[in-house]
């Protein structure tokens, strides 16, 4: 079933023209990583993610002076910024005046509600969005030991804040509630995805390194994902903003929600197969289709016994055979080819299918 199917109703923000829930696609962001003050650096990673797809950027403004620097960067952008500040109101107001396309406030952290509703006032002038963000570590939780308790009190500040912002009349507004456990986060998402209608922003918080936080993200995120819960999402780990914003894509292509390029599957191999280096053939396959902006699905599979069966779904194969590589195409054999000969093949079919 396709994502738009099961999909949570939600109202829609904009920030900065990419729209965040309703029927807008899913976005991914990520957040830069250098010195506040190092536009030439940030500028840099704003480059490059955005070159990968990132929809939105985050950029963290320390203090009032960061301000200026912040302006910069959202005017040479050329992607939407999103300004992220803590404890000081005014640095939130002055972000707002600087350009920022949406900005990521947790109000638990915020002076008192005066300043809040200062924020609230300048975000309505200029009709910018406000993020929500309660965190698991930042939580007016009592006891951090009961996760449970933790989770209830996550979901009620959540809230309890959209409800303050609602009755000053302000009503812009993405959620994001963050803990650093996958499953946590599953639960906190759904209890508030129940109870209100705003876009959610998801991601687990301090996933880890590369790998780890793929996993933990895939878990948390597609958890959600997979019962229509998300409308914005960032992988976050410890490394380069890109890499996030390259395996946000990947979570989104395996989630099947982004279907914008050639989608590879590939037998994992058993005493039946007949090509000595699949492993290889598969990355073949994938370098050359790579960047193919077709929603098709090519399989690689090991032999020619199961392989076409396996990859029923597929609309082309690639399959070994005792005699060489075997092409299929919706299920129909087209022949057998030496394995250069079936490469070039592959592409002349996909090709014809543009
Ligand atoms: Fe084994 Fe063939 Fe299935 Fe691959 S396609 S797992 S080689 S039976």
């Amino acid at each position: 079933m396709d994502y738009t199917a099961l999909r949570r109703y939600s109202r829609q923000v904009s920030v900065g023209g990419v729209l965040i829930g309703g029927s807008s696609a899913v976005s991914v962001q990520t957040m830069t990583s250098k010195p506040a003050g190092d536009i030439d650096g940030t500028i840099e990673q704003i480059y490059q993610a955005a070159g990968e797809g990132c929809d939105i950027v985050r950029v963290a403004i320390p203090s009032l002076k960061d301000v200026a620097y912040f302006q910069e960067v959202c005017k040479i952008s050329p992607i939407p910024v999103v300004g992220d500040i803590h404890f000081d109101a005014r640095i939130a107001v002055a972000a707002i005046e600087a350009g920022a396309a949406k900005i990521r406030i947790n109000p638990g952290n915020m002076e008192n509600w005066e300043a809040i509703n200062q924020i609230l006032d300048a975000a309505k002038k200029a009709g910018v969005p406000i993020r929500i963000g309660v965190n698991g570590g930042s939580v007016k939780h009592k006891n951090k030991d009961d996760s449970r308790g933790m989770e209830e009190a996550v979901v009620e500040e959540a809230l309890e804040y959209a409800s303050r912002f609602e009755d000053y009349g302000f009503s812009d507004i993405v959620i994001s509630a963050k803990i650093s456990d996958a499953l946590s986060t599953i639960r906190v998402n759904r209890e508030i995805a129940a109870r209100c209608d705003y876009p959610l922003h998801i991601g687990v918080t301090e996933a880890g390194v590369e790998e780890d936080a793929m996993l933990k993200s895939a878990i948390g995120i597609g958890g959600l994902l997979a019962d229509g819960i998300g409308d914005t999402i960032r992988l976050s780990f410890t490394g380069e903003p890109v890499r996030e914003v390259i395996a946000g894509k990947r979570l989104l292509r395996a989630a099947g929600i982004l279907r914008d390029g050639v989608e590879i599957i590939s037998c994992p191999t058993c005493g039946r197969c007949r090509i000595s280096d699949m492993a290889g053939l598969a990355r073949e396959v994938k370098q050359r289709l790579e960047g193919i902006k077709l929603p098709i699905k090519v399989a690689v599979m090991g032999c020619e016994v199961n392989g076409p069966g396996e990859a029923e779904g597929a609309d082309i194969g690639v399959a070994g055979s005792g005699s060489g590589v075997l092409l299929f195409a919706k299920g129909e054999k087209l022949g057998v080819y030496s394995r250069a000969e079936a490469m070039d093949r592959l592409m002349v079919i996909v090709e014809s299918m543009g």
